[in-house]
């Protein structure tokens, strides 16, 4: 049976690189359930579902089909066949996403199909990196190495700005800290470290660092 390495964090803590370098240096595959629930808000904007309306999200969230490839060097999303890669990484998506996760149903369907993914990887793989915000709690709490990823508020908004090719890092690191404000506070499945997860600050590391660091937890 393959391996499972949680990891979760903050939005700009470098969870997804640090994943993605884990599975390349380790040959695992890799999930970014983050691009899950971004996939499920693409598809209740597009479909004009009202995001502020819990009741309405729920009854809608059985209908989108969401596709995760779990290549870490070429890692796909696509809901309804649909290649949604770029298109749910905009504003828009980013700015609805966390009342689109914190709908109970929303939470429900994904995890199970986070769980059946990661039931994959380990039959038919060396195993899996997953990242996100509940791994280490609720999707995969029994992984053999859980860590929970921080930076400084200040490494994370130039991180982001980087990323999503903004100057203005003050407006970056509002957004920031709403939607992690957000992510904590939800009654389901709150962003939370636990006591068994390791606590690993990547301000001042390098991603060579803190890939390094990750793959020596997981050899030992
Ligand atoms: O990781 P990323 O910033 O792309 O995640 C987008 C949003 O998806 C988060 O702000 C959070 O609301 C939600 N999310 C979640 N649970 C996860 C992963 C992401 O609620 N496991």
């Amino acid at each position: 049976e393959g391996i499972v390495i949680a990891i979760d964090g903050p939005s700009g803590s470098g969870k997804s690189s640090t994943a993605k370098g884990v599975a390349r240096a380790r040959d695992l595959r890799y999930l970014d359930t983050g691009a899950m629930y971004r996939a499920m808000t693409w598809w209740m904007l597009e479909h004009q579902v009202d995001v502020d309306d819990a009741a309405a999200v729920a009854e809608a969230s059985s209908r989108p089909v969401i596709t995760m490839g779990t290549d870490p060097s070429a890692p796909t999303v696509h809901v309804d066949g649909h290649d949604v890669a770029q298109a749910i990484r905009t504003h828009e998506v980013t700015g609805n996403v966390s009342a689109v996760s914190a709908v109970p149903a929303v939470r429900e369907r994904l995890v199970a199909q986070q769980r059946e993914i990661i039931a994959e990887a380990r039959r038919e793989a060396a195993g899996i990196v997953v990242e996100g915000r509940d791994i280490t709690t609720v999707v995969a709490p029994d992984a053999p190495v859980k860590i929970f990823l921080t930076a400084s508020a200040d490494a994370r908004a130039h991180r982001r700005s980087r990323e999503v090719r903004s100057s203005d890092v003050a407006a970056t690191r509002e957004a920031l800290a709403r939607r992690d404000r957000l992510d904590s506070n939800r009654a389901v499945s709150p962003l939370t470290r636990t006591a068994d997860a390791m606590e690993l600050d990547s301000t001042g590391l390098s991603l060579d660092e803190v890939v390094a660091l990750v793959v020596k937890l997981a050899d030992e």
